[in-house]
């Protein structure tokens, strides 16, 4: 076997999600885009429903046709992108919602679909999906005579507390949405930590539940163990690598293992601070990150086990990411087709 293993605890999963949920007064949804943010939106969806999650949120109408199959008729499942044309025989069949994000929207929906349910995003600033005052004001009469089942709108800086757009924002979508009889939803795993303000009718966490920041007090839901190749010693002197990228200052015992940057591993990890852990002992990554190998620095093992680890509890995605100077989000969803996956829970 020498592809790296993926361990995913659907457990941890769950019980992140409780804890997010237990720090609100409203429902807790849970947004499971890019393929349960590259965990497997099917297990992922039937683990959280199972522990009684209403509602999910994906990006695209595929996403939610593949999540309808996974959990079956029952909970809810709204479409970000909204109603896309070619979107109508699909939202219809799979009884998807979508969070219409413009006049154009509208009316394709209302035409296409008249009847059938729907959200309307707003954008409070964002400047990236939904309707902005103008276009809201002009067709709000119509849009809600039709019944939308939610509005919503989403933050661009809730990951930091301080910053002053999260109250523009809240005042923008207060607003728009002040005295209007739907519910509402403005904040994902940010805004949802951000407090009550923020909460609405529903929150829409999607990073917390898979345990990024960030929720700083989630537990780890991945494991990623590194299947060692081979074992070889290095004379004080001699390089390792593309480009000789590292040179051994001492003799040294070095361990290729298999998963490199076509694994989402990416190059940019290499270039310090990632450690591969034998049980509880890190031993540094040296060299450069190649296609599918890398190489770590065992020098200081009595012996190297079959396999690394180089994801776990106190390497957590997020670690990884600082390290590649990216965030948590893209080191989840870029995370290999190779691995072989195994779920707990
Ligand atoms: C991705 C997304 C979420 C979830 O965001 P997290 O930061 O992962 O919690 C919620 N709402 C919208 C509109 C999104 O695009």
């Amino acid at each position: 076997m020498s592809t790296a293993k993926l361990k995913i605890d659907l457990d941890a999963l769950v019980t992140n999600w409780r804890s997010l949920d237990a720090k609100t007064n409203c429902e807790t949804a849970a947004v499971v885009k890019a393929n349960g943010y590259g965990l497997d939106a099917g297990r992922v969806g039937k683990a959280l429903a199972n522990a009684g999650a209403r509602n999910f949120f994906v990006a695209a109408a595929e996403e939610g046709v593949a999540l309808r199959r996974a959990i079956g008729e029952g909970p809810g499942i709204s479409v970000f992108s909204g109603h896309m044309d070619g979107d109508t025989k699909l939202l219809k069949e799979f009884h998807l919602t979508p969070m219409l994000n413009s006049l154009d929207q509208l009316l394709r929906h209302f035409e296409a679909l008249p009847g059938h349910p729907f959200g309307i995003q707003l954008d409070t600033g964002m400047n990236r999906l939904g309707m902005e005052a103008g276009e809201w004001a002009a067709v709000a009469e119509i849009a809600l005579g039709q019944g939308p089942v939610l509005l919503m709108s989403h933050l661009a800086c809730a990951d930091d507390p301080n910053h002053p757009m999260n109250a523009h924002q809240l005042q923008v979508f207060h607003e728009l949405t002040d005295g209007i009889e739907v519910p509402r939803s403005l904040a994902a795993t940010g805004g949802l930590l951000l407090g009550p303000k923020y909460h609405f009718d529903l929150c829409r966490p999607g990073i917390g539940l898979y345990g990024g920041a960030p929720y700083s007090d989630a537990m780890p839901v991945v494991t990623l163990d590194l299947p060692v190749i081979q074992v070889r010693d290095v004379l004080a002197g001699e390089t390792v690598g593309y480009s000789n990228a590292w040179t051994a200052k001492r003799d040294a015992r070095v361990a290729t293992v298999a998963a490199g940057y076509a694994d989402g591993l990416i190059r940019a990890m290499g270039n310090g601070g990632i450690r591969a852990f034998a049980g509880k002992t890190p031993c540094p990554v040296v060299g450069r990150v190649s296609m599918d190998l890398i190489t770590i620095d065992v020098t200081d093992l009595d012996d190297v086990p079959a396999t690394l680890t180089l994801i776990n509890e106190k390497q957590t995605v997020d670690v990884v990411a600082d390290a590649a100077g990216t965030i948590g989000y893209e080191i989840l969803t870029s995370m290999g087709h190779r691995y072989a996956r195994t779920y707990k829970g």
